[in-house]
């Protein structure tokens, strides 16, 4: 399948590694929206949060695993956790990925 973050997920397209485990790669946003940005993925091919089912469910679970131990080792204590689901809401990139915003003060709403 010809997806952007899946070839990052192989290491076929280089990025920069903030954690990766057997399901799960993060790394840090091409285009940073604050101080810390960086995205967290399951390698698997999930086209977005609307296609989350009882199938893949356990991976998504374990990229806020991942999102909580990272903001802490990282000394991060308020963060931000976005995930766009489809274009109206700004989704670029069709395979699941978890924004973590942090270093700014954050607006609510969101634009
Ligand atoms: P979306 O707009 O789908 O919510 O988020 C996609 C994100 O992927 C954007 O924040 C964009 O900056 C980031 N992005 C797009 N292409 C690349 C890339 O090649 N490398 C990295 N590290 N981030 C990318
Ligand atoms: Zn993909």
């Amino acid at each position: 399948m010809d997806c952007l973050f899946c070839k990052i997920a192989a290491g076929e397209i280089p990025s920069k590694k903030v954690y990766e485990d057997d399901l799960v790669y993060a790394f840090y946003d091409i285009d940073p929206q604050a101080p810390t940005h960086f995205l967290v993925i399951p390698k698997q091919h999930i086209a977005s949060a609307a296609a989350v089912n009882a199938e893949n469910a356990a991976v998504v679970g374990h990229c806020f695993e991942v999102i909580a131990k990272v903001t802490k080792e990282l000394g991060i204590e308020s963060f931000r956790v976005v995930s766009n689901i489809g274009e109206s809401a700004g989704q670029t990139v069709f395979h699941l990925h978890f924004h973590v915003l942090a270093g700014r003060d954050m607006t609510w709403p969101p634009g």
